[in-house]
């Protein structure tokens, strides 16, 4: 088993940037990555807040250009999942494709859509079913459609689907959106948007598409079928932490606790992005906590030489 002095769990933006800096710092340093380069910033159709493009750049560019840069410093890569995390003097870290050791870690495994666990969710997915407006939005011109949630990302996701739907209905558990108040502004003036407030969806139904969804009303229980050509999942993220829960301290969201050198709860490990406690959650900021988290490594390996 080879030992690395760095290894980065996860190739998104905190990720890349991490192997980045670790790899052009002239540490042996490895990126394991389980599916594509680039994290959720690949479905963005264009990313207007990342400083530097004033233009804005397509997500899936952005994510290719991070990875040049980081392979073009000698990162070394692996596709493969990461099952387990094996504190010790090293560390271990056992993946699909085999065990792999280093003095440091460096995780960003980044975090997954929430899923309203219903009847039809997961059948309906990729056939009405999304959890990305910018990526499918298109697919529903002049067609109506719903957004579950009542966070920023569900209403910039409806306003942005107003571009193409004909109706967008916004679903919201309660009565009150808990989005920043220049997009709930925004919502208010939209013409082509309807709030359903205090509701939830109960089963998304359809034959070959979604075409309905069973919508209950939680004050007064009334439930009615709500015709729509499509639903947008839009109910906040899940840390992708299961791997680590046993042996770092997460918070009750799943996020690793880190300390402001981004250090977890075990010495030479470290958290980036959007897995760790209280994130932005933005590109920016991950690219930031990747270059953060390398530095609190690399002065953690110093102090051990
Ligand atoms: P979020 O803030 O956690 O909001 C999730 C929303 O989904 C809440 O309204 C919540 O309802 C609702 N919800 C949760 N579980 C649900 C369920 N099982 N069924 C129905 N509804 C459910 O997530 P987010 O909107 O993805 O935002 C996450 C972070 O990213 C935030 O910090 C946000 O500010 C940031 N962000 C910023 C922007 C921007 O443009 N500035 C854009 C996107 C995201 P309750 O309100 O009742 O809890």
């Amino acid at each position: 088993m080879s030992l690395y002095d760095i290894i980065v769990v996860g190739g998104g933006p905190a990720g890349l940037t991490a192997g980045l800096y670790a790899s052009r710092g002239g540490l042996r340093s490895l990126l394991v990555e389980r599916g594509a380069f680039g994290g959720q910033m690949v479905n963005a159709r264009v990313v207007e807040n990342y400083p530097g493009f004033p233009n804005g750049i397509a997500g899936i560019e952005l994510g290719s250009l991070m990875q040049e840069q980081a392979l073009k410093h000698g990162l070394e890569t692996l596709f493969a999942d990461m099952t387990q995390l094996v504190p010790g003097p090293t560390h271990r870290i056992v993946t699909t494709e085999g065990t792999l050791e280093a003095r440091a870690i460096v995780i960003a495994a980044g975090s997954q859509y929430r899923h309203l666990n219903v009847p039809g969710e997961a059948q309906f997915t990729g056939r009405g079913v999304s959890y990305c407006a910018a990526c499918d939005g298109f697919f529903f011109r002049d067609r109506d459609v719903a957004v579950v949630g009542g966070g920023d990302t569900a209403v910039s996701d409806a306003l942005e689907l107003t571009h193409y739907a004909r109706k967008v209905y916004l679903i919201h558990r309660r009565g009150e959106l808990r989005a920043g108040r220049v997009l709930v502004q925004r919502a208010a003036a939209e013409p082509k948007m309807e709030f359903i407030w205090n509701s939830i969806v109960e089963e998304v139904n359809g034959d070959q598409m979604v075409d309905t969804l069973k919508v209950r009303n939680v004050k007064t229980d009334k439930i009615h079928a709500l015709k729509v050509a499509g639903v947008f999942v839009a109910v906040g993220v899940v840390p992708n932490s299961q791997p680590f829960a046993d042996v770092l301290k997460t918070d009750d969201a799943g996020s690793i606790i880190v300390d402001q050198e981004l250090a977890t709860s075990v010495p030479g490990i470290y958290a980036a992005g959007d897995i760790r406690r209280s994130s932005p959650r933005q590109i920016a900021s991950a690219v930031g906590d990747g270059v953060a988290a390398t530095m609190s490594a690399l002065r953690y390996l110093q102090m051990q030489t």
